[in-house]
């Protein structure tokens, strides 16, 4: 294919319709029959990035491989993709605003006023077509955060009319995303608040060309002509997206509605390959019908909104999927964790996994739910604050430094076992000053870790400030946890572990953000895979008794 192809999804109706996941499985379909695919996600808050919000406010900040902190919809992307995203995959409108602000006090614009309309918009064009250069990609998906009719949408709406004259209509495609909701009551299903979205879009010059319907229930073929006729699409192009059991049904489910066949009809484009899903369905297949089942506690602080712990819990359904097992996670709530109550759940479960986190709040939690993991010898898998916590435990109960803490939580603690990096001491700026993206770590060959990657020589990304202290390195060592993977130029531990034990790893880094359908992380599956084992171990000591 000679030219880039964009497609546009935007939303209407309600928000939390799934935009991400609609243009990730198109792009799964595209990308199956041979085309090259991006996606990239505009997001019309004024936050420079999502790396400063609390994960109620927007749930998990995803880090790419070069260190953007994004949306959590590039995590989909990637999952369902295989291939990385960029800080290019993700803009919002303050990086926007950013970026002109600095040019006119440059006197880029000298004489000239700034204005949303040409400077802003100009920007946002810059920025959607960025991606295209060298023709690396036959298709790019941009997915328009928020709702059709948001104040703040306006300038991203605009830029996409425009671009959609300046490409010209051959080239660029409108997929807009509503909900058709279902009245009980009246026992209908209801087209109207998807004509009045329709409506807004065209307002601002806007046609949808292609309508994919969010819906509980069927949409009956009077239904798909009613809405072709009042918004202006043709029936074929109005696409039902029924609800699913897992989100990886959905490329399946819009393979049968003939989604990509209409995109690529609509582009005028002729020669393509069948749609290639075999791996993906095997994959779905394993996970609407495993053959065993475990229980994993996942010990966090913000366990009550899902989408706080989002790469975490897919990671769990690859890794679930890749041993023919139903993994079912228990939230646990760290800030309400003491001795007594992990006891008594641990009867329960077959692994323990602390999550990641910031703040003093509900630590003590975590700390005692390593101790039970540690003195159980329970699958035990620590990620960044979840590693940090476990040198904590094992400082304060084996080295018996009581005190011991991170300068996180306590600044003037007497044995600062996870402590701050003198280059991060002087940083005051909380936005995009982490350690973030990428990093090196080298394995001890002869650990767990090497085991579990078959491989000296990692990459994984990593989102924190706090490391653990090089001076108690030697002394944790000697009383046997092991640091098994350093960062080769800093000397950073990147991993620890504990022998003694059957699992039991602790990473700085974050392996969630990298595991995908296809290439399920190894630590992931590992750590299953020792659940698995805890399970039989213990039934079949319960049987013995
Ligand atoms: N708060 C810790 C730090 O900044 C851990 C961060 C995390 O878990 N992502 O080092």
């Amino acid at each position: 294919m000679s030219k880039t192809k964009f497609i546009f999804v935007t939303g209407g109706v309600s928000s939390s319709l799934g935009k991400g996941i609609i243009s990730s499985s198109l792009a799964k379909l595209l990308q199956s029959r041979g085309f090259s695919v991006t996606i990239q996600k505009f997001d019309p808050y004024i936050n420079i990035d999502p790396g400063t919000l609390n994960p109620y406010e927007h749930g998990e900040c995803y880090v790419t491989e070069d260190g953007a902190e994004t949306d959590l919809d590039l995590g989909h992307y990637e999952r369902f993709l295989n291939v990385s995203t960029s800080q290019s995959n993700n803009v919002t409108t303050g990086r926007v605003y950013k970026t002109v602000i600095e040019k006119e006090r440059k006197g880029e614009f000298l004489g000239k006023t700034v204005q949303v309309i040409p400077h802003v918009t100009n920007e946002i064009k810059r920025r959607i077509k960025l991606l295209s250069h060298n023709d690396k990609y036959d298709f790019i998906l941009t997915e328009i955060g928020g709702t059709v009719g948001d104040i703040e949408s306006l300038p991203y709406i605009e830029s996409v009319r425009q671009l959609r004259w300046e490409l010209g209509r051959e080239n660029t495609l409108l997929i807009h995303l509503t909900l058709v909701p279902f009245l009980s009551a009246a026992g209908e299903l209801k087209t109207k608040p998807t004509q009045h979205s329709v409506k807004k879009l065209m307002e601002s010059g806007l046609n949808a060309d292609i309508l994919v319907c969010r819906t509980e229930h069927e949409l009956t073929k009077e239904i798909k002509q009613k809405l072709a006729l009042f918004c202006n699409v043709d029936v074929e192009s109005v696409i039902q997206s029924i609800d699913a059991s897992t989100i990886y049904e959905v490329p399946i489910l819009m393979k049968n509605e003939k989604l990509d066949e209409v995109v690529l009809n609509k582009l005028n484009i002729k020669t393509y390959n069948k749609t290639d899903l075999k791996k993906w369905e095997v994959f779905v297949n394993r996970l609407k019908f495993p053959e065993k089942k475990i229980n994993i506690g996942l010990i966090g602080k913000y366990v009550e909104l899902q989408d706080s712990y989002k790469s975490i819990l897919e990671s769990l359904i690859h890794a679930g999927s890749e041993n023919k097992t139903k993994v079912e996670v228990i939230s646990i709530h760290s800030e309400f964790i003491d001795a007594n109550q992990i006891n008594k759940e641990i009867s329960n479960l077959d692994g323990i996994l602390v999550a990641p986190g910031f703040g003093e709040r509900g630590i003590e939690g975590k700390i005692e739910a390593i101790k039970c993991a540690r003195e159980n010898n329970i699958p035990f898998l620590g990620i960044c604050l979840g590693m940090q916590m476990a040198v904590i435990e094992f400082s304060r109960n084996i080295l018996k430094l009581k005190k011991a803490n991170s300068t996180e939580m306590n600044k003037s603690t007497p044995d600062p076992v996870i402590s701050l990096m003198e280059n991060q001491k002087n940083i005051t700026d909380k936005g995009g000053t982490m350690r973030l993206g990428a990093w090196e770590c080298k394995i001890d060959k002869d650990s767990l870790a090497y085991q579990i990657y078959n491989a000296e020589v990692i990459y994984e990304r990593h989102r924190h400030r706090w490391e653990l202290n090089e001076i108690y390195k030697n002394k944790l060592n000697k009383h046997g946890l092991k640091t098994s993977g350093i960062n080769p130029k800093t000397k950073l531990v990147e991993i620890i572990e504990y022998p003694k034990n059957d699992w039991f790893i602790g990473v700085q880094f974050h392996p969630e953000y990298k595991s995908t359908v296809e290439c399920p992380h190894p630590l992931f599956v590992s750590f299953v895979k020792a659940c698995l084992v805890y399970k039989k171990r213990i039934n079949n000591g319960r049987e013995q008794d």
